[in-house]
């Protein structure tokens, strides 16, 4: 009889044994720790992170497009105008409320205000170009759904899949007995095909720890000092808003609609764990699906829409981070914006939050596109485009902040709208949580 190797069981054994976001939280911890210490010593550790990043990105367009379909097709298309009405006006109230949060930060602290960058002329560079609103809601139809589908288009791939899942819809309730055996096959496979990346999201975020030290220590060796150095108010400021936000407007709005803050953050933390370190609202899909799922009993009729759909245009934690940084660039080169130009903010950055990708970075490139509305277009040489560049410097910081909150935004709002529409199990929101242990990588859930 052979026995295991006792030091190699006890390892594995830990690691697999012990709950998954406190093995996730060590990685961050240690992550930064090492990040700090090490500095770009530790940069070696980088293909690790982006190993996650890509396990992530890998299962997001199957399970968008089949959870999708199998949603849309469960569901009768008036109920599905409901629920898309209902998650839109949240997601503007929310998004609007967001940047003016950042505002009155900006205003409090006046982050920039001892800079004096006006007379700064020598940055490179020329004049960035801002993607337009306009291109973006007519790229909404996919010319090529398989097109689509495969360069990882979220907003025609979403369109694709609603028309797709509720012709199915139509096809299981036909008269003739062909189409309707059709109907139910597309509906079997897509809806096996969504349980098919649910195992293997578990499978992936085995991983997870390991992905988040590398991401984190690398953010930290590159930016870390940054952060706390003279942008120290920018990040204190913007990370204000950001906790503020998620306690006092998402914490509100769930007891608005009696659900438990406390249950609800405890059951998405994965989701936002994993938001944090990849600053990426899209590639945390698939984590986020799995948590309401999993752990708050949502109908996957109104996640696999609300979810997708936030992750591309609800961005909350970024309009906060375009509050802020709108003030602190405005200030650091000596020209304040009047209220006029702030009322102006709140509009341009809710519309430039909505064409904001859910990918790393892309908010500081639609701060672009905010700044250009009041005035303050970032040409290259002149001192907004310094200001702007100083941002940027921290922005990796500043993006996993926002993401967070991003998602924790689109989280809430499925859960608010699968409530008011009898879509949610609210036994596993009950006191003692019916919340699975955390399951072997293999074992079914
Ligand atoms: N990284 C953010 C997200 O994916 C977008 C941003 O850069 O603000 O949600």
């Amino acid at each position: 009889m052979t026995a295991d190797p006792p030091r190699r069981r006890n390892l594995l054994g830990w690691y697999f044994r012990t709950n998954l976001p406190l093995r996730i939280f060590i990685g961050l911890v240690i992550g930064a720790v090492a990040g700090i210490w090490a500095g770009e010593a530790i940069l070696w550790v980088d293909p690790l992170g982006t190993l996650f990043i890509n396990l992530l990105k890998m299962i997001v367009m199957p399970l968008i497009f089949t959870t999708l379909v199998v949603g849309a097709a469960s569901i009768s298309p008036a109920e599905l105008g409901k629920i898309g009405v209902k998650i839109v006006v949240y997601y503007l109230f929310t998004s609007a409320f967001a940047v003016t949060i950042g505002l009155l930060l900006g205003n409090m602290l006046q982050p920039g205000a001892n800079l004096d960058l006006s007379a700064v002329g020598t940055v490179a560079g020329e004049e960035l170009a801002t993607p337009s609103l306009v291109d973006t809601l007519m790229n909404i139809i996919p010319t090529n759904p398989f097109a689509a589908l495969a360069e990882g288009h979220v907003l025609p791939t979403i369109f694709f899949a609603l028309l797709a899942g509720i012709a199915i819809s139509y096809l299981k309730i036909s008269g003739d007995p062909r189409l309707r055996k059709a109907g139910a096959t597309l509906y079997v496979v897509c809806d096996g095909g969504a349980e098919v990346m649910y195992i293997i999201v578990r499978w992936v975020l085995q991983y997870a720890p390991i992905g988040v030290f590398a991401l984190i220590a690398v953010v930290f060796a590159k930016q870390g000092a940054e952060a706390v150095g003279p942008l120290g108010k920018v990040t204190l400021a913007v990370f204000i808003g950001f906790i503020l936000h998620a306690l006092l407007v998402y914490g509100g709005l769930l007891s608005l609609w009696r659900l438990n803050a406390v249950t609800f953050y405890r059951a998405v933390r994965e989701a936002l764990l994993t938001a944090f370190v990849t600053r990426s609202s899209s590639g945390t899909l698939p984590v986020s699906m799995r948590n309401v799922d999993k752990n708050l009993g949502v109908s996957r009729n109104v996640y696999s829409f609300t979810l997708p759909l936030g992750a591309t245009i609800n961005m909350d934690g970024t309009a906060i981070y375009m509050g802020v940084c709108v003030i602190f660039i405005s200030l650091a080169i000596g020209l304040p914006l009047t209220l006029a130009q702030q009322i102006t903010v709140v509009i341009t950055a809710v519309l430039a939050s909505i064409g904001t990708a859910g990918v790393p970075g892309a908010g500081a490139i639609m701060l672009l596109m905010v700044l250009t509305s009041v005035g303050l277009p970032v040409t290259g040489g002149t001192p907004t485009a310094a200001a702007y560049a100083m941002v940027m410097g921290i922005d990796a910081i500043l993006d996993m902040g926002r993401t967070a909150v991003n998602v924790a935004g689109d989280l809430t709002g499925t859960v608010i709208v699968a409530k008011t529409e009898g879509e949610m199990d609210l036994a596993r929101w009950s006191p003692e949580p019916t919340v699975p242990v955390e399951e072997s990588p293999v074992s079914e859930s």
